[in-house]
């Protein structure tokens, strides 16, 4: 055991680096520390799903842009802010987009932490200098086209009146001599910038390009030459945050071209379910190239009474059959058998049946096999996988979710079984936290391509939870009754897969998109 030193109460900041604008691209030692984050200042530019990785009672404060300004908060108010909470005892995440150091003022919040004698750490990130070539198919470095880059701002801190800091000559001789720079904060300023350059001698047709909010659905490339760039530009309208790379490597890109090549490219899907059981599938469609919003619609929370699951629970051995109807059913039914001090064996000779592949595999978790499973993935279908004759006069016990469909209990005892028990083991509620004003703003800007259901609820509670019109949304089912409510609430169902499955509903998605016209050059 460690003493307990003195510094036990002492806070610290860690500046973490968010990368460039894919959650995904997040150093693993920033999401851990993320993780065990008491407070989070966090940035205009970091992806707010990665807030999702704070623990739920993080204090999440927002330094970035608001409105015309640039900070919602003045530099030194922040330094002030990052002390003061360190002061208190807290373990502060400072979220910033791209790399901390690399640009955007990390440099000035160490310092100030250093003056102030408060401890800090810094955990790079994938900083979108370079994530933003790498995505746009633009090596900065080659043995034939680039052997030296330099990170430039477009930006410079003119307050003082003075001239530019930036040896303009030096960095045009330099990319005509095989070297490659990289501007930063460029677009209020490109045209101003690229003619530095050139005015400094750098050949008109060097090749140049800019990359758009790169790494996220939004990505958007323009290849030109340093003489065409700020025109392209301003006929595509390309704005802030935009890379843009000069030099013979960014010609590389004409070959090297790969984003845009992913089925889901540039696509934007909310993933609705919960957050347990979401990351594979968010994963999956990420994977394919999509920016993903992992909106969870419902929390898994106790039932609002254990009663009949506990008396259930305290004759397991007068059930012959046991059905699981959800993967969360099998998670809460053997977390209450835990807590009542059960055994697993205490489930004795009954039979499980599980209502389809993913139930199945959880059950598998607590190497639990299973008896029945039925083909087709519905209540109704696992009568006839338990097989009519095994039901007649047996008792079966069905642990699930608070409020159900009432199918497969009554069909059960059309054919003649003896006991039924439906005991409530969870309770599906509306999540607290959701990010219900950006998906407003998300769906208000069209930026939505699809929006995937795996439960009825989840149409439901997404509905209610933004409270407004689902109207020309494109929705994707993962069944007929799940399409049906979605068609209720004004959906268009673009996507319902033939096998109800996570798996096939990705794929569908994938078939979808990809005879769908492409989005983005
Ligand atoms: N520390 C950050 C940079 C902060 S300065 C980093 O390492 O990436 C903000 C500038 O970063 C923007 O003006 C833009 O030039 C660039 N930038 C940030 N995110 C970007 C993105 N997703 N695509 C293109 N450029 C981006």
């Amino acid at each position: 055991m460690k003493p307990r030193g003195r510094n036990q109460h002492q806070g610290k900041v860690i500046l973490v680096g968010a990368g460039p604008g894919a959650p995904d691209l997040i150093a693993i030692r920033g999401a851990d520390t993320l993780s065990r984050a008491e407070v989070v200042i966090y940035d205009y530019l970091v992806s707010p799903e990665l807030l999702r990785l704070a623990p739920p009672n993080a204090e999440l404060i927002y330094a970035g842009k608001k409105g015309g300004s640039r900070m919602a908060i003045e530099q030194s108010e922040l330094n002030s802010m990052l002390i003061a909470h360190a002061r208190k005892g807290r373990r502060v995440v400072r979220l910033k987009g791209g790399d901390p150091f690399i640009f955007g003022r990390g440099g000035e919040e160490a310092e100030a932490l250093a003056r102030a004698k408060v401890k800090f750490e810094i955990v790079p990130g994938v900083t979108s200098a370079i994530a933003g070539p790498a995505f746009a198919g633009i090596p900065l470095t080659h043995r034939e086209h680039g052997s030296f880059v330099a990170f430039v701002t477009g930006h410079e801190d003119e307050r003082k009146g003075e001239s530019s800091k930036i040896p303009w000559k030096q960095l045009a001789a330099a990319a005509k001599d095989r070297g490659t720079i990289v501007i930063l904060m460029a677009t209020a300023r490109m045209r101003a910038t690229l003619a530095r350059l050139s005015d400094a001698g750098l050949p008109a047709e060097t090749p140049a390009a800019a990359v758009e909010w790169a790494t996220t659905a939004a990505q958007r490339t323009i290849l030109a030459t340093l003489g065409t760039l700020a025109d392209a530009c301003e006929r595509e309208r390309v704005g802030a945050p935009a890379v843009l790379v000069v030099g013979e490597c960014a010609g590389l890109r004409e070959h090297l071209k790969w984003a845009e090549k992913m089925p889901l490219f540039g696509r934007t899907i909310v993933v609705t379910r919960a957050r347990a059981s979401s990351s594979d599938f968010a994963a999956d469609l990420r994977r394919l190239g999509a920016e993903v919003i992992e909106m969870p619609t419902i929390e898994k929370a106790p039932p609002k009474s254990f009663a009949p699951l506990d008396k259930a629970i305290a004759h397991l051995d007068s059930f012959d059959w046991i059905i699981f109807t959800s993967a969360s059913g099998v998670e809460s039914f053997i977390e209450r058998l835990k807590s009542l001090r059960r055994d697993i064996r205490d489930l004795g000779d009954a039979s499980i049946a599980a209502i389809g592949p993913a139930t199945a595999a959880r059950l598998a978790d607590y190497a639990l096999r299973v008896d029945a499973v039925p083909d087709e993935y519905r209540a109704e279908a696992i009568i006839s996988a338990i097989g009519a004759r095994q039901i007649r006069g047996k008792r079966f016990l069905i642990p699930r979710a608070e409020v159900a469909r009432e199918v497969l209990p009554e069909t059960l005892r059309e054919k003649g079984a003896k006991i039924v028990v439906v005991a409530p083991a969870y309770r599906t509620v509306k999540p607290k936290r959701a990010q219900v004003e950006r998906m407003r703003e998300l769906i208000a800007s069209g930026a939505i391509d699809l929006v995937t259901f795996t439960s009825s609820s989840t149409v439901t509670n997404f509905c209610e939870l933004i409270g407004a019109s689902a109207k020309g949304l494109k929705a994707a089912a993962i069944g007929p009754i799940t399409a049906a409510t979605a068609r209720e609430r004004g959906f268009q169902v673009a996507v319902s897969p033939d096998e109800f499955t996570i798996p096939a509903l990705t794929e569908a998605i994938r078939e979808f998109f990809t005879r769908a016209s492409p989005r983005r050059a």
